[in-house]
């Protein structure tokens, strides 16, 4: 089935139409016809089971049959607490991380981070953020849009992370790795804060700091990585060993 974006508001009818760019790829590209069905999913949770109605140049009238919890959302809930990158690699990252799943991402201003955006720049960016974000979404069928956090200092970024199960810093300089029995308590872990450092690294304070709130440092193996190699190489394997990446959790 053909999945599509719609924006939804809890209170609308049961009858939607899709304009833009969308309805003219279902008449003309797709030629779709009155009784076909599609999908559609809002961005928020849900996917849809529709049917076309009618169809008129940049207009398809269709009404919802079905509404279920999107199928495309990890039941662990990863929020990834990044160090201000270069503007090209944090917007590379925005899309990653919409793929692999993450519920939120939150930038971080490092002692290392180079990129000193004021607050103009940073709303600007902020918005393309969101934009890049919403676009993934639409690419990746995901249910819901990853969230995207106020750019915060390093002391208000460590505070944000106290309700999660597991809070871990990605530290090059640690050796212990990343397991599915990181947790000594063997609790189960539904939510997950991740910390990734600047281009330049952490400094020992910073980890320090980490460590006094929480924070259990773990490492991605002997090689050193780029700052956004290892953004997607630990949410990867977050995904993995506690998320829906393996079979444990269908
Ligand atoms: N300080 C280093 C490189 C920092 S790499 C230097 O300049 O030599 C940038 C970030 O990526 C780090 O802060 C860390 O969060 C993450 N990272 C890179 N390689 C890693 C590894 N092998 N294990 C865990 N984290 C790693």
């Amino acid at each position: 089935m053909r999945y599509f974006f719609i924006e939804k508001s809890e209170h609308e009818d049961s009858i939607l139409s899709i304009t833009g760019p969308d309805a003219r790829h279902i008449k003309t590209v797709l030629r779709m016809k009155p009784g076909d069905k599609i999908g559609l999913f809002d961005g928020k949770g849900f996917e849809y089971e529709a049917k076309i109605i009618d169809l008129s140049p940049g207009r398809v009238r269709v009404s919802l049959i079905r509404r279920f919890p999107s199928t495309a959302e990890s039941p662990l809930k990863i929020i990834v607490a990044q160090a201000f990158l270069k503007e090209k690699k944090m917007d590379g990252l925005v899309r990653q991380l919409s793929e692999l799943g993450i519920v939120k991402w939150i930038p971080f201003i490092a002692e290392r981070s180079v990129p000193r955006p004021d607050k103009k720049q940073l709303l600007a960016r902020t918005k393309r953020w969101e934009k890049i974000a919403k676009e993934a979404l639409k690419q990746c069928r995901r249910g819901r849009i990853m969230e995207i956090g106020e750019t915060v200092s390093f002391e208000e970024m460590l505070n944000l992370g106290q309700f999660c199960d597991l809070k871990v810093a990605f530290w090059e300089d640690e050796l212990q790795p990343v397991r599915a029995n990181l947790l000594e308590s063997g609790e189960q872990i539904d939510t997950v804060f991740a910390l990734i450092g600047p281009e330049g690294g952490f400094t020992q304070k910073e980890i320090e700091k980490a460590g006094d709130r929480g924070f259990i440092t773990v490492g991605l193996g002997p090689r050193i990585l780029r700052a956004e190699t290892a953004t997607v190489g630990a949410c990867v394997l977050l995904q993995y060993l506690f998320g829906d990446m393996s079979q444990k959790k269908s």
